[in-house]
């Protein structure tokens, strides 16, 4: 049998598009070369937790239109994100915000906190920023880049925040109100049944294989649809005929612990330089659960080398110029879409790929009538 459409890529933009395709009537073969769908939302139930396999992920848009299309797949709960930091062993709130403030300098007033902040970006006298730390400091001031931005930024990107580009960081949020939510969203939770019933329920209708590599016979699955869905990495797709982009990696470290509240919070961020992961995630708080156990996971930053997991592009001038080559390439091919984090090389938050894989389908799927 011939399918409308060959789905490279079992993610949330493969199993957004899919459901939007067999909704019109359209058959869908998706494959994806993990044993598994759901890409990196993948959520994995252990000692009754849904375990976040790759990573914490928060579900946040300002979108109704989002939101309600979510939660036609899912219940959420009132999860909101609300991370600290340990700094050796202090525990500040995130994001920086005037607990966080009453924290360093024991202030109580706005006022008194943006003194603080004036008189540290005063004194450090950066006028014109050329690096990640002169940036950071011209911006929020000492003490807040030295204990909650340095260590971590370090570790995140594996260099010296002295030789790390200013342009990194455009922007460094700073809330004058006792406001600990991270996002600022008016949406915002966790599905109550994990991420992955959430993408079961999108791929019903559609044929799923597991276990495949697209690039194990290209030409092969391409032949069983008269479109393809490509979600994975753009430059593999033109057997990196232009030069490879580049990618930072994470290795994620995960224990069931024999005790029921390891940290107290879902997320705690280690902002200093001597920890060697940048957080501990406890999954069981995304859920408020009870369980008698818990899991952690800790997350350490690393290279990326062809092979490894490509998780955060890394949007420098470099790789954004060799991107637009690909993205030219792939504007010539024909019957093929590209789509999702992988294929337009690009860090997209879960209501923002929805957002692509709906525009996507209604383009793709108008032209198709
Ligand atoms: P993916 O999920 O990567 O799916 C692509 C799929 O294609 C994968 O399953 C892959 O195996 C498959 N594939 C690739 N190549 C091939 C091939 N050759 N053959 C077959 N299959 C292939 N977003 C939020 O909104 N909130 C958060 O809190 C949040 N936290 C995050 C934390 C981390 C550590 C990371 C890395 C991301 C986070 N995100 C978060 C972003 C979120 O993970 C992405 O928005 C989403 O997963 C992207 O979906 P996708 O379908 O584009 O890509």
């Amino acid at each position: 049998m011939m399918y409308d459409y060959l789905i490279v890529g079992a993610g949330l933009f493969g199993a957004v598009f899919s459901y939007e395709a067999t909704k019109q009537g359209k058959t869908c073969l998706v494959i994806d070369k993990r044993h598994h769908i759901g890409g990196n939302i993948y959520t994995e139930k252990q000692a009754g937790i849904d375990v976040h396999k790759y990573g914490a992920h928060i579900f946040h848009t300002n979108s109704k239109k989002i939101w309600d299309y979510v939660n036609q797949f899912a219940a959420f709960n009132r999860f909101t994100n609300t991370p600290i930091a340990n700094y050796h062993g202090d525990i500040y709130n995130l994001p920086f915000n005037m607990n966080t403030f009453h924290q360093l300098w024991g202030v109580v007033t706005p006022d008194e906190a943006k003194e603080v902040i004036e008189r540290q970006k005063q004194q450090a006298g950066v006028t014109h920023p050329t690096n990640l730390e002169e940036q950071a400091i011209s911006l929020v001031g000492t003490d807040i880049y030295e204990k909650l931005i340095k260590g971590y930024t370090e570790k995140q990107w594996g260099r010296l925040a002295t030789e790390l580009p200013a342009f990194i960081i455009k922007r460094l949020p700073v809330r004058f109100t006792y406001d600990n939510n991270y996002f600022n969203d008016r949406y915002q939770g966790i599905p109550t049944e994990g991420y992955t019933h959430i993408i079961e329920q999108m791929l019903e209708k559609s044929d799923v294989r597991l276990g495949i590599d697209f690039f194990d016979d290209k030409d092969h699955y391409q032949q069983l649809a008269k479109k393809t869905v490509f979600t994975g990495m753009i430059d593999q797709y033109f057997d990196y005929v232009d030069g490879t982009l580049d990618y930072r990696s994470l290795r994620f470290e995960t224990e069931l612990k024999p005790i029921s509240n390891y940290q107290g919070n879902a997320v705690v961020n280690y902002t200093d330089s001597d920890t060697p992961y940048t957080r501990i995630i406890e999954h069981k708080h995304f859920n408020f659960g009870t369980q008698p156990d818990t899991i952690i996971t800790k997350e350490y930053p690393s290279d990326w080398k062809k092979g490894d997991e490509p998780y955060y592009p890394i949007n420098d001038e470099k790789n954004n110029a060799l991107y637009l080559k690909y993205k030219q390439r792939a504007e010539k091919e024909t019957n093929v879409i590209f789509g999702g984090r992988l294929a337009t090389y690009k860090y997209y938050d879960m209501h923002q790929v929805i957002g692509a894989a709906l525009e996507t389908a209604e383009r793709a799927l108008s032209h198709d009538q």
